[in-house]
């Protein structure tokens, strides 16, 4: 039955992926009036997620590695998750009528396999009469002793509580700070590196499978990365780029500073390939080569070392036996910015030590909630930024009934 909260009308703040879910829930409780404002329709930032299929979530059961998969919101996450867990999310969705299934790398997607089926089903489920949408941008919220008023561009309204889910971008953050919370620093993260080999421009479209990135900054060493790349017209992209700029998303680099990327594109050992030359000696070095990597990439590192492909690998000198090893074994390239605009997510946000992670409900302003990306929490690739939407949105919901 249906439980009598303090608030009946609610306001939400964006009705994105965590809006519209907090939307979805607070529905469900025929007691409340729920009002989401926004400009775009309903979950629509939900459409490029996962390439279009929107990858949900990820398949892991032990929560304690589960967050490790957060740069920022680890520990904050970890009574988040124990609340409302991925499965937890998975039964939530099954609920809803959406199957999820979980790939061989374990990212989880809705058996649709579609973002567009997915927004489709998850509005329905907003076509109650409890909900309104106000296709209406907030521009100030006030709080008042018992109530807050939203303003828009067209009107004033008032409510009993405020949830901000307004996403990395947009005035999400300024509302916050009006109403007296600390936001951090704001970086890109999850986005592709300039890189300042033009040389490699010339790979756009090559990747690379489950390759090994060692990182050093002046601050920190950085934990080794496994995952793939994918060279562009200008930079190195894909899910293991993704993820060093989440572990950098705070540092500095530039032209002068670069950040220097060590990048292991075989698993063969310097060793290793050695022997395999000495085995071939008769074979031309493109032909061994080739073995290892695109022959794209090989072809560029001859000819920008001026070696001849057409030699045999027993005519290679030691010099030029060192330049071939290395770009297999120790590519080194040097990072001099974030590719403008290609950012997944927003690192920093809402301070979480202004927040109970058991409601999201702000210490600092009574009434006034919080969910999805605006927190200071961001994930690497994979399903760990959705889920944070989901799970933190569930709470919400759940503090209401
Ligand atoms: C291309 C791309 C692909 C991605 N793929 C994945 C993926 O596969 N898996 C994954 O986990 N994550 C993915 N992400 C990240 C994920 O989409 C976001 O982390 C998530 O959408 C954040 O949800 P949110 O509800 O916090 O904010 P959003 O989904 O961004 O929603 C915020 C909403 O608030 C509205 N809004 C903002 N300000 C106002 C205002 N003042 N008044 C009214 N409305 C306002 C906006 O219009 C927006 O609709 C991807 C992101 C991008 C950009």
């Amino acid at each position: 039955m249906a439980q009598e909260s303090t608030y009946k009308d609610i306001a939400v703040i964006g009705c994105g992926a965590a809006g519209g879910f907090a939307s979805i829930l607070l529905c469900k409780n025929p007691l409340l009036n729920v009002t989401a404002f926004d400009t775009n329709e309903p979950f629509s930032t939900l459409l490029p997620t996962g390439g279009g299929r929107c990858n949900l979530s990820y398949n892991e059961n032990d929560i304690k590695e589960f967050v490790k998969n957060y740069p920022r919101g680890e520990k904050f996450l970890l009574s988040v998750f124990s609340k409302c867990s991925p499965q937890n999310t998975i039964h939530l969705f099954k609920d809803l009528g959406i199957k999820t299934y979980s790939q061989e790398d374990n990212r989880i997607f809705p058996v649709s396999d579609s973002s567009k089926i997915l927004i489709n089903d998850l509005k329905k489920h907003l076509q109650t009469s409890n909900f309104k949408y106000k296709k209406e941008k907030v521009i100030e919220i006030y709080k008042n002793e018992n109530y807050f008023q939203v303003k828009t561009e067209n009107c004033i309204y008032k409510f009993d509580a405020v949830i901000l889910t307004t996403g990395g971008k947009g005035n999400g953050f300024e509302l916050a700070r009006k109403l007296s919370h600390k936001i951090s620093d704001l970086k890109p993260s999850l986005c592709a590196l300039n890189i300042k080999e033009k040389y490699f421009y010339n790979l756009a479209g090559i990747s690379f499978k489950n390759v090994e990135i060692s990182t050093k900054t002046k601050k920190n060493k950085l934990p080794t990365c496994y995952g793939d790349i994918l060279f562009t017209h200008t930079s190195i992209s894909g899910p293991c780029i993704f993820k060093i700029s989440a572990l950098t998303a705070f540092e500095d680099f530039d032209e002068n500073n670069p950040l220097i990327i060590n990048i292991k594109l075989t698993d063969y050992t310097q060793e290793e390939i050695e022997n395999i030359l000495k085995k071939n000696s008769k074979k031309t070095i493109k032909n061994v080569f080739s073995e290892f990597a695109p022959e794209n990439f090989i072809n560029l590192i001859l000819k920008e070392n001026n070696i001849s492909g057409s030699k045999q690998t027993a005519q290679i000198n030691k010099k030029e036996k060192t330049i071939l090893i290395n770009a297999l074994t120790n590519l080194s390239l040097n990072a001099v910015s974030r590719v403008k605009g290609s950012e997944i997510v927003t690192a920093g946000g809402v301070e979480l030590n202004e927040i109970n992670p058991k409601t999201m409900e702000s210490k600092i302003c009574k009434g006034l909630f919080f969910a999805g990306e605006i927190l200071n929490i961001d994930g690497f690739t994979g399903g760990f930024n959705l889920q944070n939407c989901w799970s933190t949105a569930y709470i919400v919901s759940s503090a209401f009934n």
